[in-house]
């Protein structure tokens, strides 16, 4: 398999040079040349077979000759053996819903089943050509923890974490900051998150600094992350269906950079039986008034007790709308300009009618998602985190439907004692947090402390 820019100035490269460029060097997002079709009776067989069984089946076409079955089947092997669920993302019948619990990783939330694979990916590469990574990203609190949690112990990366100092959650700051091996470096910054990301943007433009290090990034533009998060989509379907290909699936996605809910399309493009895939926001809306009006455009971004989910310009949107627009990259080139100087893109009447055939949308409200969270527990004695609460609400109406559960709700205790006045049950790995060792170090926000801290950290 070769992958492609979704701008069209990327020649064509293989698997595992992909997954370490991130970022298309010409600004666009990568995406494979084709997408590998799944029949019935392959889908019939799938239903039957493990999480990590299919995980293998559901990556190998995008793999291709980059690895061998047995390096792959031995990758999801390590990457799941951590999850605290033996099916590592087990179905629950809740009321008239069916809840898709991705959050039984070393985090607790639904990043990890992306990221405990693109570590070991990460690792398995670099030993092949004899290399290092460093890798650097800046977090609000969720993808910093689960990234570091995919890389540590990995003796051929370091992995530098950049976090507002005080201003993320104390269960959040303590599971980063937890973390005591050699080749993870958190840093918290007297500032806040958006300094940490312009700092970011700086070391990373910094082109002499970027190839001596060999800087990496583990945002979700990265396409293994994608990839990783497509098998879920299949799993589900085979639970609830059995193998019956005739049965069409809803899928409810909480959704904030359109990650998560692009592998259920990139899913349904393959020939998973999807009837519906509805896309869930909060208050800060911009999908859902995408895929209701056909307008993309951004707004001021508002603090929700779904925080993983408050942002305004979506970093994967981009691979929709290469497939919208018939993969022409042209088309993506000329509407992402029309969204760099306008501040807004609009699609033509026939597209809108296209993304409403597959996609239904809703936002959210605060009181709307607190009121989930209360009825839910009501109901069955089942609590959910505010994020999946959001994805339950809009999936109203959908009699059946998966709703994809993002978080364990015991990591947004507060919200969720909010809405019900009770705590949900720490999960093992959120347990004693606040008694571990820490080890974190803090610096002014700006780029030359941060660089002058990494070279220090890495020996010249
Ligand atoms: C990251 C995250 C989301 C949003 O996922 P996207 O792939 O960005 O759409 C939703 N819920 C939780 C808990 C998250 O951490």
């Amino acid at each position: 398999m070769r992958y492609i820019s979704t701008r069209g100035g990327v020649a064509p490269i293989g698997f595992a040079q992909a997954v370490m460029m991130g970022l298309a060097t010409d600004g666009g997002l990568l995406l494979p040349e084709s997408v590998p079709q799944v029949n019935a009776a392959a889908l019939r067989r799938w239903a039957g077979l493990s999480f990590q069984e299919l995980a293998v089946e559901v990556m190998r076409p995008y793999v291709g000759e980059d690895l061998t079955r047995d390096e792959l089947a031995d990758l999801v092997q390590r990457s799941y053996a951590g999850f605290a669920h033996p099916e590592v993302t087990p179905l629950a019948e809740v009321g008239d819903a069916r809840i898709l619990e991705l959050f039984h990783g070393p985090t607790a939330a639904f990043k990890d089943v992306a990221l405990q694979f693109l570590g070991n990916l990460f690792e398995h590469i670099l030993e092949r050509e004899d290399g290092q990574l460093n890798i650097l990203g800046a977090t609000s609190g969720d993808t910093g923890s689960a990234a570091i949690y995919g890389v540590r112990g990995q003796p051929r990366i370091n992995i530098f974490i950049l976090h507002p100092y005080q201003r993320v959650s104390p269960i959040q700051e303590r599971q980063m900051t937890t973390v005591l091996d050699a080749n993870v470096h958190n840093i918290a910054l007297r500032g806040n998150f958006d300094d940490g990301q312009r700092i970011v943007k700086a070391l990373f433009s910094d082109l002499e600094f970027k190839d001596a290090y060999r800087l990496g990034a583990v945002n979700s533009i990265n396409w293994a992350r994608i990839l990783a998060q497509i098998v879920y989509y299949f799993y589900a379907w085979g639970r609830v269906s059995g193998g019956d290909t005739g049965r069409k699936l809803v899928f409810s996605v909480p959704t904030g950079n359109f990650g998560d809910i692009f592998a259920g399309y990139m899913a349904q493009r393959m020939g998973l039986p999807v009837e519906r895939l509805v896309l869930a926001t909060n208050r800060n809306d911009i999908l859902s008034r995408f895929v209701n009006t056909g307008v993309y455009q951004a707004s001021e971004v508002y603090p929700t007790i779904s925080p993983s989910m408050d942002i305004q310009v979506s970093s994967n949107f981009e691979r929709y709308l290469y497939f919208l627009m018939d993969q022409d990259p042209h088309q993506v080139k000329a509407l992402m300009e029309q969204m760099a100087q306008a501040g807004k893109l609009e699609i033509p009447a026939d597209k809108q009618a296209e993304v409403k055939q597959l996609f239904a949308a809703a936002a959210v409200s605060e009181e709307e998602t607190k009121a989930q969270i209360k009825a839910t527990y009501a109901a069955t004695g089942y609590i959910l985190d505010p994020h999946t609460a959001v994805g339950v609400s809009a999936a109203q109406g959908y009699t059946g439907a998966v709703c994809l559960a993002t978080a364990h709700p015991a990591k947004f205790g507060d919200a969720v004692k909010d809405a019900i006045g009770v705590e949900a049950e720490p999960p093992p790995s959120l347990q004693g947090l606040m008694d571990k060792e820490t080890r974190c170090a803090v610096l002014d926000a700006t780029a030359d402390e941060v660089l002058a801290y990494m070279q220090q950290t890495l020996g010249n």
